[in-house]
């Protein structure tokens, strides 16, 4: 079996296609000698000898050999010999999976230096200080790779035998009064070396190996290993990166940058990665290996004066410096980016004046700088539009919609909570705990970031009024999420770490203590909760040029309509801005969160008589009927689903004994009569009691209510020269006969009142067994629209609100992949959703179906919506750009 794949100037065997088996970097290493750039020889093992190493903690027979071969085939190129006591061949071993994990694996560099090899190096380099400072460095990077982390030895508070060696490094500088590396002379460095290995022998009780050929097998094996530590497990986990996927081992001919003055080594992006402009971009080192550049140990130099920072004192760049090697690096650059069509990151050395290309890979950047290159590629002929469509993520899209906090910022800040990422964006303001406050320091011209335990519509008008919301429990539906998402609002919930105390106004997170009036910032993309301020940049999209023609094409290239879920004329007119197609779902009960309406609602909930439900709803009507009126004005030539009335009861139910007061005064009925009924009222299982249909068929005269409402609104609109389209949806239908039962008193309020337009009458589907008799209520329905924020609490049985409480612990155990409420579980509740498409469609040709739950603004969902065939997606105003955008990646 072959286990090794050479790359050099004479020969190479794999290519950029072999990523699978060689890693991200091998097969670039690989794809760069193809190209006849200068890459020092080397060989990569592949990914199936990791597996096997973590398999068998062995070695497969063979590799040992295809290994000697390889290097008997760079010996030649190089012409020096590994282990020579006159010209010594080093290697550079390297990590590298076929998804770039950053920094998560190891390094060891000069490997084959011993006490023989370093004085063949010191000769043949004529430099004594060079040769046992690499010697020093390797024994540093092996005794801490290998000897240490590699055989699980924990150093305590970080301070491992890499700390120790340098605490000595600086003691013997300071005995000798000289303030740097460069200072240090050959003699120095190599007493240095001498103390190192005595103290490695003391900590160990091993000694540091000094066979060359023993350094490069165990160095492998480091690298293997560190597949399996802490910190790439854990990157993995977050990144979603598959576990058994391996690293493969390159192992490479040494160039060395430090050889003096004529050498270097540097990192650079063939475009700036901040702001995506097409200008190179990078750092260099002068006289230096590549680990000081990565670890910071010394303020690199920038490349050319694009790359300054703005810091006059930075000393000279390489264009100037070396103008022949920087106009080599840039042909080279052009060559990359041409080649793989991407901007690229690229990592070269410099040794006696001589240019080594190290690495080249797809360059990592952020939303903004993502779309300008993807733009400006599509102009400049590199990428078609497809091509340019599918480079932008809707993670990318997001972060130039939102206000996002100052990354300058955000990274010196600590992170002190968790929750889930609910909406996303960024919030700073002063803390409060209830919706009074917030609305009174918002009235002052406050920021403030509102903090519950969860919310309830009591809340609204603080949740409205807050710059961000943070709950200590609840899901990605849960009602702050839900409502904070159709705002556009930043807010994190399910932050079990924040204990909230509401009579002291006091929130713990850990060791931090904060009172009403204390600062904290919210990262909502990312569900981080920040202890301090931190300032906001503000993103004006519709003025921007490039957002705008990313729509342009999105809607060129997606069959899915986007439509909105939208309440109010407000949200109705951000989502036409936002490009809806429509409104999917109008939810009634929200109208009926404002102080003076709930009032009514509450009447109407807590009558005890038709005629007592009959006045209270005729107080609703003129408020719901002006309501539809600005809506579907609003809207005016595009569909308007709306619901009736599905409140789960307790949302509504007065809860403290002011607002039970208040009301007994109003309904002119005592304390304790109200009392009375809100106890009989009261539900075990709110979510699966009396809500939905189940209302309209106790008491039609709500769905007669509201259908007047609807067709009043949409008479009048249609006298006063608009194009109203209104369609009226049955929540929560199980049975067709609920559906039939609600559906006639629908069509006998249209009849009855001598209406003359089109509107139609359909379902939500949102109940499995809707699912599964979805052909008999096809036979009546004009439409379904899956709510799959209920669909899916009703096929898993987990409460939409309560899922926070083991959700994580869920995830970590890969129960679940994902959180099912965020985006849409495929193999379960999909194949409900599939099933009711098709009989659904079989039964009834013309049955137009669409989702509405919050799954309709996420794209790993519309991707699935996309391929069985709805018609739309409907989500928050604020999301429908990005269901545009994953509209059209489904559909490429
Ligand atoms: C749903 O259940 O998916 C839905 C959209 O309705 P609601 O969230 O109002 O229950
Ligand atoms: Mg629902």
């Amino acid at each position: 079996m072959k286990y090794t794949y050479f790359f050099g100037p004479s020969l190479t065997e794999g290519n950029a296609q072999y990523s699978n088996l060689l890693g991200g970097k091998g097969a670039n290493l690989a794809e760069m000698s193809n190209m006849g750039l200068p890459v020092p020889p080397g060989f990569t093992i592949t990914t199936e000898v990791c597996n096997y190493f973590i398999n068998y903690n062995d070695f497969p027979p063979d590799l040992i050999s295809q290994m000697n071969s390889n290097i008997s085939c760079i010996e030649k190129q190089m012409k020096k010999k590994f282990g020579s006591a006159e010209n010594p061949l080093l290697f550079s071993v390297r990590s590298g999976s076929k998804v770039s994990m950053p920094g998560m694996m190891e390094t060891v560099l000069n490997i084959g230096l011993t006490e023989l090899t370093v004085r063949g190096l010191a000769k043949a380099s004529g430099n004594n200080q060079f040769a046992y400072d690499s010697y020093r460095r390797l024994i540093m990077m092996y005794a801490d790779v290998v000897m240490e982390k590699s055989n699980n030895i924990q150093a305590h508070d970080n301070l491992g035998i890499r700390s120790d060696l340098e605490s000595f490094m600086d003691l013997y500088k300071k005995k000798i009064n000289c303030y740097s590396d460069s200072q240090l002379s050959g003699d120095d460095l190599k007493n240095i070396c001498l103390e190192f290995k005595k103290i490695i022998y003391k900590k160990f009780n091993t000694r540091f190996p000094d066979d060359p050929y023993v350094q490069l097998r165990e160095s492998i094996k480091a690298v293997f290993k560190s597949w399996n530590g802490e910190r790439a497990i854990n990157y993995r986990n977050i990144e979603n990166i598959p576990h058994d996927m391996g690293t493969a081992v390159n192992v490479q001919s040494m160039v060395f940058g430090n050889l003096g003055t004529n050498s270097g080594t540097g990192v650079a992006f063939t475009r700036n990665p901040s702001t995506g402009k097409n200008i190179f971009y990078g750092e260099w080192l002068e006289n230096a290996q590549g680990e000081d550049v990565v670890a910071g140990i010394r303020t690199p130099n920038p490349i050319n004066e694009d790359s300054r920072s703005g810091n006059s004192n930075e000393p000279i760049t390489l264009e100037k410096k070396y103008p022949d090697i920087y106009n080599e690096l840039y042909t080279i650059k052009e060559k990359l980016e041409m080649h793989y069509r991407d901007m690229q990151d690229i990592e070269f050395t410099i040794e006696n004046k001589n240019l080594w290309m190290l690495q080249t890979r797809r360059g990592k950047r952020n939303g903004v700088s993502s779309i300008q290159i993807a733009i400006d590629m599509n102009k400049e002929k590199m990428i078609n539009e497809k091509e340019l469509l599918n480079r932008i993520s809707s993670n990318h899209l997001n972060e130039i919609m939102l206000p996002c906090l100052d990354p300058a910022e955000e990274s010196n800040e600590p992170v002190i909570a968790m929750g889930l990422p609910a909406g996303p964006g960024g919030a700073s303001g002063k803390i409060v705990f209830s919706a009074d406050t917030a609305q009174k320091y918002h009235d002052n011209g406050l920021s403030v970031i509102l903090v519950r335990k969860e919310t309830s519509p009591e809340d609204i008008h603080g949740m409205f009024a807050a710059n961000g919301i943070l709950t200590s429990r609840g899901g990605m539906t849960s009602h702050a999420a839900l409502v904070a998402r159709g705002w556009g609002k930043c807010c994190i919930v399910g932050c079990s770490k924040v204990l909230i105390d509401y009579n002291k106004k006091t929130m713990t997170i850990g060791t931090n203590k904060f009172k009403e009036g204390d600062a904290i910032t919210l990262n909502g993309t990312l569900g981080a909760v920040y202890g301090n301020k931190i300032s906001l940049i503000d993103n004006k999209i519709h003025d921007n040029d490039q957002f705008n023609q990313i729509m342009q094409l999105s809607d060129q290239y997606k069959r899915l309509g986007v439509r909105a879920n939208a309440d109010t004329e407000k949200d109705a007119r951000t989502a036409r801005k936002m490009g809806a197609q429509g409104i999917g779902l109008c939810r009634t009960e929200h109208m009926f969160f404002s102080p003076n309406r709930i009032l009514t609602m509450r009447k109407m909930i807590l009558a005890n008589t038709t005629k007592q439900r009959l006045e209270a709803l005729n107080e609703l009507l003129p408020h719901q009927q002006k309501d539809f009126y600005d809506i579907l004005k609003a809207m005016t030539d595009y569909p308007v689903t709306i619901r009736l009335l599905d409140p789960p009861l307790h949302e509504f139910l007065p809860t403290s004994k002011k607002q039970i007061e208040f009301l007994a005064k109003k309904m002119r009925i005592s304390f304790q009569d109200i009392k009375n009924i809100i106890d009989d009222l009261h539900e075990v299982n709110p979510m699966l009691g009396h809500r939905g249909c189940r209302l309209g068929i106790t008491y039609p005269e709500i769905t007669k209510m509201q259908a007047t409402a609807i067709f009043n609104a949409t008479e009048q609109l249609i006298k006063d020269g608009f194009k109203p389209k209104p369609e009226i949806m049955i929540p929560l239908i199980g049975t067709d006969k609920e559906f039939i039962h609600q559906r006639e008193i629908i069509d006998s309020v249209y009849h009855k009142g001598n209406y003359d337009f089109q509107y139609m009458v359909g379902t939500m589907i949102e109940i499995p067994r809707a699912c599964l008799v979805a052909e008999d209520i096809a036979n009546h329905a004009d439409f379904f629209s899956f709510g799959t924020n209920d669909l899916t609490q009703t096929t898993f049985g987990y409460s939409r609100d309560d899922i926070g409480g083991f959700l994580k612990e869920y995830i970590s155990k890969s129960i679940l992949e994902n959180d099912p409420f965020a985006s849409i579980d495929i193999h379960g509740v999909g194949k409900l959703i599939e099933r009711a498409v098709k009989k659904g469609k079989e039964n009834n040709a013309d049955l137009k179906i669409g989702i509405c739950g919050e799954h309709g603004g996420d794209a790993k969902s519309i991707h699935f919506f996309n391929k069985i065939n709805l018609d739309y997606v409907s989500c928050s105003p604020f999301r429908v750009p990005i269901a545009r955008l994953a509209s059209a990646h489904s559909n490429l």
